[in-house]
């Protein structure tokens, strides 16, 4: 580079920098697509967020990648579930020397308890390695993870990351705390309209879905659901379990089943053909969509509960 042309690039490089050295965005690392969406919505233009694992991507089975190290060392806040959802998070914190401000979203919830059980503990399933019928999607740990599915718990989380963000940028304070105020309160009315649409539900509304991470949902809004990874963890179910599966639709008159966005499950198919049940759609869970509907939290949250009314409001079909 001629000497002039490496001044010119070094005057553009620094003149924005000094211009706008107490502007710049803090840097918020999160785990997943969810807190993704929240941390922008509390931090507003006074962030600037990046997730390790981008919308569809599943945190359980999660193997972070040499570049996850450089986005936490660079982060001046990180943000994760915690309820070891992301049992990889101490690890990479360590590798990064990681010694700025943490936020666990989920401090201060009421944890449930881990429904799922498995015998297998192999902790180093990759992702990218799930096909249709072998869903390794293991939780570990005694408590549930998935408490944002309970929308005051949502709340909860953006308290514990408004908190951390005044923590790292006490200058903005008042703006953290005022996006924090109006995202709680449409947090809260859509909790208020789950809560009716699910009460205007069958009382005997079973919701069958792929993998146990509607819990905190069932607990909330008072719809009983059941996992078939809960009913069944064989990878390839033999025809008596199916069979075992099929009586319990048919015991429980199930009126729909649901896709989850993250496992395609060749059994819930199996499960519909053979019981006549519809597949109604796809529940999101533990991960945004990449775009439409279910794109953010308050957008997730309002597709699975639509998706579920229109679904199973209407007076079961008579069986052939
Ligand atoms: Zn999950």
């Amino acid at each position: 580079m001629k000497p002039v042309a490496f001044m010119m690039s070094l005057m553009l490089s620094l003149v924005p920098l000094a211009s706008h050295a107490a502007e710049r965005p803090i840097n918020v690392t999160t785990s997943f697509s969810i807190l993704d969406d929240m941390v922008q919505e509390v931090g507003g233009e006074h962030v600037h967020v990046r997730s390790l694992i981008s919308p569809e991507g599943d945190a359980h089975g999660y193997n972070p990648r040499p570049r996850d190290v450089g986005a936490i060392a660079q982060a001046d806040l990180v943000v994760f579930n915690g309820l070891q959802f992301e049992g990889w998070m101490s690890r990479l914190l360590d590798a990064a020397h990681y010694r700025n401000p943490v936020v666990i979203a989920s401090d201060g919830i009421t944890p449930l308890k881990n429904q799922e059980e498995h015998d297998d503990d192999d902790h180093d399933h990759d992702a990218h390695e799930h096909e249709a019928g072998h869903e390794h999607h293991h939780h570990h740990g005694p408590q549930d993870p998935h408490a944002w599915q309970d929308l005051r718990n949502g709340a909860q989380y953006v308290r514990n990351i408004r908190d951390g963000l005044i923590k790292v940028d006490p200058a903005h304070a008042d703006d953290y705390r005022q996006r924090a105020d109006a995202y709680i309160a449409r947090i809260m009315t859509l909790d208020g309209q789950i809560r009716q649409q699910m009460q205007q539900l069958p009382k005997d509304s079973v919701v069958i879905t792929g993998h146990a991470s509607f819990n905190y949902f069932a607990n909330a809004y008072g719809l009983p659901f059941m996992a078939l990874q809960g009913l069944s963890t064989e990878d390839d179910p033999s025809a008596a379990s199916v069979a075992g599966l099929v009586r319990t639709v048919n015991e429980h008159h199930v009126r729909a089943l649901f896709n989850e966005s993250m496992t395609r499950s060749a059994l819930l198919n199996q499960l519909s053909q053979e019981t006549r049940v519809p597949i109604a759609g796809t529940l999101h869970s533990d991960a945004l969509a990449a775009k439409g509907d279910a794109s953010t939290y308050l957008g997730m949250m309002q597709h699975n509960a639509d998706l579920l009314y229109n679904a199973l409001h209407a007076p079961a079909a008579p069986r052939p």
